[in-house]
């Protein structure tokens, strides 16, 4: 299995050569030369796997160059109960990823599967978990050293904090904004005692630690003396991983291949469902992926006109599922290039035009830049928005109803996911964080605190480790050397 960038470099990476990394050399994101495909028989035999072994076979089919037993060995070591641990109650957590359904209306049956059981209490740890154990194997066959520069707002930051740390050849530098997160997150993130987990509190906003990774990771030397990597939600490892859910709930969900269903996905940066669309293109019978947004809604707009256009960062709104929060969809440009039937040239003028003009026109209106959004029902996509008061009424019914609390994130997905419930096909929801990491919108709703999970009852107590900074590119950069050594 080799590997192309979207916007056309033709260098035929295998997965380990891209593992490490982020963007393809020439801007644009790494897809399979070809997707993989699963056949009917190979899907009956994933019935009976546990989702560790169910991991391993997806895995063994995009990372052709890692030997299958030594990829087993890091699913197993990965996807364990004891990883995967922090259940609700009503979970059973020795399913990873467990689907209930949630409610049934006749024919029409809306589903939860619960991603979010991992050491951070979101779905990031999903992927993020095995990355730790992936880039780890891959150093050491390499010798090589790592030090993923990343900025965080809350859940990538922690995920990744959780998945690298103690891990060898790894240290992670996380810049957050100085008093800005919850006292929840902050604690998940500062009580780290590792010594390669180093938690950097800058005095400024998200916006001014993003552009200090971006300052650094344009000093290319320094990128390259100092081995700085990150771990974004573009990276390609991390999309395949959460591929393997899909595959989970739709065995999970049915009993025989003839079978149908439908996902709805809380989406940010396109990521989780790209994982979907991917699960599709192998084979997987999917009837609909529904993108579902919250007021930043960048993709609803594409799914309902065919017209993408990014917002700037004043134009972001700071809502209530704040992991969503974002400006433009930095996986979106994979699913384009399918959109575009594998067009390289096009889809690099498409997102020229991003940078420059702000968005793209696939609406086939006069003057506009292609007539493609004509095929998005093909893929099988639909959207849907939901806003503060949404959420709230979700979270609220979805308690009185079924005396379970639910997250500001799953709640937009529930909420959109039942406009889109169609006979016969069981809709999924993922289910992206628990209700413990967003506890000021859970009060606002239900006048209670969310439960915490074990474990977690007195977090904010724990001696914090972590380093004050100016927003400085230099003094980030000062700090990096100063501990690296390099
Ligand atoms: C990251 C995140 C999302 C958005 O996922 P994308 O892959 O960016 O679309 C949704 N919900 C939660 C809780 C998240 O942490």
């Amino acid at each position: 299995m080799h590997y192309i960038s979207t916007r056309g470099h033709a260098s035929a990476p295998r997965f380990c050569e891209i593992l490490l990394g982020g963007l393809a050399p020439d801007g644009g994101l790494y897809l399979p030369q070809s997707y993989p495909k699963v056949s009917g028989d190979e899907l009956n035999a994933w019935r009976q796997l546990s989702y560790a072994d169910l991991a391993a076979e997806v895995l063994k089919k995009f990372a052709t160059d890692i030997p299958a037993d030594d990829i087993a060995e890091l699913t197993r070591r990965t996807y364990t109960a004891a990883v995967y641990c922090n259940g609700r109650p009503g979970d059973d957590l020795s399913q990873i990823t467990p689907l209930r359904v949630l409610e049934t209306q006749g024919e029409r049956k809306l589903m939860l599967q619960a991603l979010s059981n991992g050491p951070t209490l979101a779905f990031k740890d999903m992927a993020m978990q095995l990355l730790g154990n992936l880039f780890e194997y891959a150093l050491a066959r390499q010798g090589a050293e790592l030090n993923i520069l990343g900025a965080t707002s809350g859940d990538t930051g922690s995920a990744a904090e959780y998945a690298m740390r103690g891990k060898r050849g790894i240290r992670v530098f996380m810049l957050s904004p100085h008093l800005k997160m919850s006292a929840f997150q902050t604690a998940q993130m500062f009580s780290l005692q590792d010594p390669n987990i180093f938690n950097i509190a800058v005095k400024g906003v998200f916006d001014d630690c993003q552009d200090m990774v971006k300052g650094v990771s344009h000093d290319l030397g320094f990128k390259a003396s100092q081995k700085i990597g990150t771990v974004n939600s573009i990276n390609w490892a991390r999309v395949v991983a959460q591929v393997v859910y899909y595959f989970r709930g739709y065995l999970a969900a049915t009993t025989s291949n003839d079978q149908k269903v439908s996902f709805t996905v809380p989406s940010g940066n396109f990521g989780n469902i790209c994982a979907g669309h991917i699960a599709r293109m192998m084979g997987l019978p999917i009837s609909k992926l529904v993108v579902a947004t919250n007021e930043n809604d960048v993709l609803h707009e594409f799914f309902q006109t065919g017209v993408y256009r990014v917002r700037k960062s004043a134009e972001t709104l700071h809502t209530s599922s704040p992991s969503m929060d974002i400006s433009k969809a930095s996986n979106f440009e994979r699913f384009v290039y399918d959109l575009l039937d594998g067009d390289a040239d096009r889809l690099r003028a498409l997102f020229r035009k991003v940078e420059a003009e702000g968005g793209f026109d696939l609406s086939g209106r006069p003057g506009s830049d292609g007539d493609e959004f004509a095929k998005v029902g093909r893929f099988g996509f639909a959207s849907g928005r939901s806003a503060h008061a949404d959420r709230l009424a979700t979270i609220r019914d979805v308690d009185a109803r079924h005396g379970l609390t639910i997250d500001t994130h799953t709640a937009d997905g529930i909420k959109v996911a039942r406009e889109q419930l169609e006979d016969g096909i069981p809709m999924i929801v993922l289910e992206t964080a628990l209700p413990a990491k967003f506890n000021e919108t859970i009060r606002e709703a239900l006048g209670r605190d969310a439960e915490r999970p074990a474990g977690f009852e007195n977090i904010e107590a724990l001696p914090q480790r972590f380093d004050v900074m100016d927003a400085d590119v230099d003094a980030v950069k000062r700090y990096v050397a100063e501990r690296t050594g390099l």
